[in-house]
């Protein structure tokens, strides 16, 4: 399968006019076919670098937002008629165990919002769970992780103490933690308190960071430490997000996630338009980092991961709307993927080039926006039906286009 496409976004840093991409996929018809798509932009799939999948019911709850620490508005979620709602498709009984009853209902909404989102990779922050959870989905949910909830409130939801989880990771995959997630003293000591437990490290993935200063943050930058900005959750939450201009001038390894919809944007493209039109001196460049190349490098993934080579098991074909293929992704949507694949699958886009491929048509649902006809891997309609069932009436998810 060859796709000749108008610009090719190998990296942040080089593009090409005119490129002609090669897929690599085991389940792709012998006879190989040339596309021509002069209307297309082809990039690497985005990473989503800090979710909940679970967590993802509408409307974001919070009657009393901002706050001054995000522990407080856990406890009032817990109480909105939003998680109420949730709760009657599956409710925590302490374990996190998310193998367990209709948690995997919930999780694959939480797999759809990324898809349609062109996230086929999404680290899902929770408790480390059985394989099992994992492989069910259609899409890679990250599996090789340690991590602990927070340093304020620990690992209330599972998993062993910080310190613990960090040496499991033996500096050889992501440690994540949400930290500093407020304005208030308790948030403002979180960072000394996580060096002096030999926590800042190079493998640490810091989730959020509000309260961080600008010299914290460059102990960050020269430690090597990843961090991981959810501009809406963060802004809705505690009205503010870290000091970005901070990250930027230290360099530090910038990330950005959607956390789930509970508290944050819709999907990742919202979120990435949020933060562009609230904070203007981040570059659409630099966005775009911030969720392919600095995300592969956060997340400890495979180095085919986040750029695209004219060789490759990873596209998405993308309408070009705006010519600069930065300027692009700040005015896509759902509808303008054209074509997503992860690991020489394909996962989502426009039904004529599901045609390439050896797939049995039953594992995929098919269904129309505006008069295009889309497929998208795996049985989302199954997913609302059963929800649909358990709540006794229809639930819509803004984040799917069907
Ligand atoms: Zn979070």
């Amino acid at each position: 399968m060859e796709i000749k496409v108008k610009t090719c976004v190998h990296s942040a840093d080089k593009i090409s006019s005119n490129a002609t991409v090669k897929i690599n996929s085991s389940i792709l018809k012998a006879k190989s076919t040339k596309w021509d798509c002069p209307d297309n932009i082809a990039y690497p799939p985005f990473i989503n670098n800090h979710e909940h999948l679970i967590g993802n019911w509408v409307p974001r709850a919070g009657e009393n937002h901002p706050y001054i620490t995000t522990d407080i508005w856990v406890e009032e979620m817990k109480k909105s008629e939003s998680f109420i709602e949730r709760n009657k498709v599956f409710t925590h009984n302490g374990s996190f165990d998310l193998t367990r009853g209709n948690a995997n209902l919930l999780a694959l909404l939480g797999v759809y919002k990324n898809i349609f989102s062109g996230c086929p990779v999404v680290q899902d922050h929770a408790p480390n769970q059985k394989d099992e959870y994992y492989a069910n989905f259609p899409i890679e949910v990250i599996k090789d992780y340690k991590q602990c909830h927070s340093l304020s409130m620990g690992n209330w939801w599972g998993g062993k103490s910080a310190q613990e989880e960090w040496q499991d990771s033996k500096g050889k995959m992501p440690f994540i933690l949400h930290l500093a997630e407020g304005k208030d003293k308790l948030a403002k000591s979180d960072f000394r308190k996580l060096e002096e437990s030999g926590l800042l490290q190079p493998n640490t993935l810091i989730i959020h960071g509000i309260a961080l200063t600008a010299g914290e943050i460059k102990k960050c930058a020269q430690k090597g430490v990843s961090i991981c900005c959810c501009p809406d959750s963060n802004v809705f939450l505690i009205g503010k997000t870290i000091d970005l201009k901070a990250c930027i001038k230290y360099g530090v390894n910038l990330v950005l996630g959607t956390d789930s919809t509970m508290s944050g944007s819709i999907n990742m493209l919202a979120e990435i338009k949020f933060a562009a039109n609230k904070y203007t001196f981040l570059s659409s460049k630099e966005l775009y980092r911030m969720i392919t190349e600095n995300a592969q490098k956060a997340l400890f993934l495979p180095e085919s991961y986040g750029k695209l080579e004219l060789n490759t098991s990873h596209l998405m074909l993308v309408n070009n709307i705006k010519d600069d293929p930065f300027e692009n992704i700040l005015n896509m949507e759902t509808k303008d993927i054209e074509l997503l694949i992860h690991r020489g699958i394909p996962i989502y886009g426009n039904k004529q080039f599901l045609d390439d491929f050896d797939i049995n048509p039953e594992d995929y649902f098919f269904f129309k926006i505006g008069n295009e006809n889309k497929f998208v891997i795996g049985h989302p309609e199954k997913v609302c039906a059963k929800i649909d069932a358990m709540l006794g009436y229809h639930k819509d998810f803004p984040y799917l286009p069907f």
